[in-house]
């Protein structure tokens, strides 16, 4: 079985969240159990020269917009036993970040169209393309209606993923005859239209064979009002073919015994070496040294989704506690400003880090005893797993994919692996922490949790395995 991901982002060569993470990861598992997997990205200008260097020229071809004519390069390089594709266009891809230009709707309509004429010309005829997020939507409208009956094209199926249904890609109708040279059938309820505009992930809805999202709670959620983001009455009528897969993380990667940028490495049996990584994040961060005092870190997007507004509003009650907390990241001004602005009032209990930094994210998550992530909504969430596997206790707000993967310590039975709690609330938040904080300073059940935490398993394994159940569902239906 062959299978092509088509998708905007993908580590190790460019990332804006975890979308990238799971683009990296998944293929190399599908690959290890036994699947025939390629990847297809736009070549941004931002790729690191070393992976430039080594890229092999397949071909190249015009793609039509309208009545635009660009010029599309195909490149090609192997990393780790996956080919990875890239459409090359200077024009719409060399630039400094990925998204949020003007243009992004002639950016992703030239994408995905050149995608689709890219493959025949390499003979790349997969049997399921796996179409990821809003940037790639159009491959299946475009599929359905311009090579619907291309013999190339005529068995290939299609699978949709929504990483995050908060982003769509919605723009003006114009684009549908302007650049895609699409009919006006599709501009209805059940295609591609949305408020009399185009929306880009629901025609990756519409016209995909089976949908997929990164949780099976957030695959329930985004099916109500509250999480839908307008389209849940959508994704109800199309609620047989939706299924919620979980995401795993790279245990390359992310592993404690070998992980070459903390201070110390340590496994489940030996998380006493857990501690000099605290001890030195603490003089990294010029934070008073000290082991015994709790240590919490939030590394996250600083976005109103991550649930920022319950821990501005009892940032300071967080603050009263004896503890640290550390925290690693970027995004709204107001939330860079919340932190920066407390971490000057609070010089020797919060660390407020307002940058991308790969290195610093590896040695909080192996130096904190917990880890905050009260998020308002959370399709997956890599880092609570990330987390887990420091034995750095996730404190989560019970929703998504932290639902699915945090349970909450229960002192009858001994068993679970963090903290949460189920309302959207600062109180019922701090009353968890404060709970947390109480059962850190007993040892054997501090020990007895992280242990659960670090003995639970959020490989690729069981969800790329179940991807391959779907892949081939989907195939043999036919
Ligand atoms: P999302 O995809 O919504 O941003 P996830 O939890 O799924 O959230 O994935 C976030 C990923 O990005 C994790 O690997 C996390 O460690 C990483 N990350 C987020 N912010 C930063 C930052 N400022 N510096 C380094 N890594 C970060």
């Amino acid at each position: 079985m062959k299978i092509l991901f088509i998708a905007s982002e993908s580590v190790p060569f460019f990332k804006s969240g975890g979308l990238a993470d799971v683009v990296g990861a998944l293929p190399k598992e599908l690959r290890r159990q036994g699947i025939d997997v390629s990847v297809l990205l736009p070549k941004y200008g931002i790729l690191p020269r070393a992976f430039r260097d080594t890229l092999d020229f397949q071909t190249s071809f015009t793609t039509h917009l309208g009545w635009r004519n660009q010029y599309c390069g195909l490149e090609t390089v192997n990393y780790q036993g996956i080919p990875f594709y890239f459409i090359d266009n200077q024009y719409y891809f060399n630039r400094d970040v990925l998204y949020g230009y003007d243009d992004d709707a002639e950016r992703y309509a030239f994408f995905c169209r050149a995608a689709l004429q890219a493959l025949p010309k390499v003979k790349l005829r997969p049997d399921i393309i796996h179409l990821h997020d809003w940037q790639t939507g159009l491959v299946s409208a475009l599929l359905k209606a311009h090579y619907g009956q291309d013999p190339f094209y005529r068995d290939t199926k299609t699978v949709f993923t929504i990483h995050n249904l908060k982003y769509q890609g919605v723009f003006p109708k114009t684009i549908l005859t302007d650049m895609l040279e699409l009919g006006w059938d599709l501009f209805n309820a059940d295609g591609l239209e949305f408020y009399d505009n185009v929306n880009f992930l629901k025609a990756g809805l519409a016209y995909s064979d089976l949908l997929t999202t990164v949780s099976p709670t957030y695959a329930q959620e985004i099916q109500y009002p509250f999480f839908g983001e307008s389209l849940h009455g959508f994704l109800q009528k199309r609620k047989d073919d939706l299924l919620g897969i979980i995401n795993g993380i790279d245990y390359e990667v992310y592993n404690p015994s070998d992980d070459p940028f903390i201070f110390k490495t340590y496994h489940i049996d030996s998380p006493e070496y857990k501690l000099e990584n605290k001890l030195r994040l603490q003089e990294q961060l010029h934070l008073p040294i000290d082991g015994e005092i709790p240590m919490i870190g939030i590394i996250s997007r600083l976005v109103s989704q991550k649930g920022l507004d319950l821990v501005g509003h009892v940032l300071d009650d967080i603050l009263a506690q004896d503890l640290q907390l550390v925290v690693l990241g970027t995004g709204d001004q107001y939330y860079e400003d919340m932190f920066r602005i407390k971490a000057s009032h609070y010089p020797s209990k919060l660390s407020a880090n307002i940058r991308f930094d790969n290195t610093l994210a590896h040695r909080i998550y192996a130096g904190t005893d917990m880890f905050l992530m009260p998020s308002l909504f959370e399709p997956c969430g890599l880092s609570q797993l990330i987390a887990l596997r420091y034995g750095s206790l996730p404190i989560v707000r019970e929703t998504g994919g932290l639902n699915d993967t945090v349970t909450s310590y229960n002192i009858q039975t001994g068993e679970g692996n963090g903290f949460s709690f189920t309302n959207y609330n600062a109180h019922d938040m701090l009353y968890t922490i404060n709970r947390a904080l109480e059962l850190y300073h007993n040892k054997p059940v501090w020990a007895a949790i992280r242990k659960n935490a670090m003995e639970m398993d959020f490989s690729w394994n069981r969800s790329a395995a179940e991807y391959i159940r779907l892949y081939q569902k989907l195939v043999n239906d036919t």
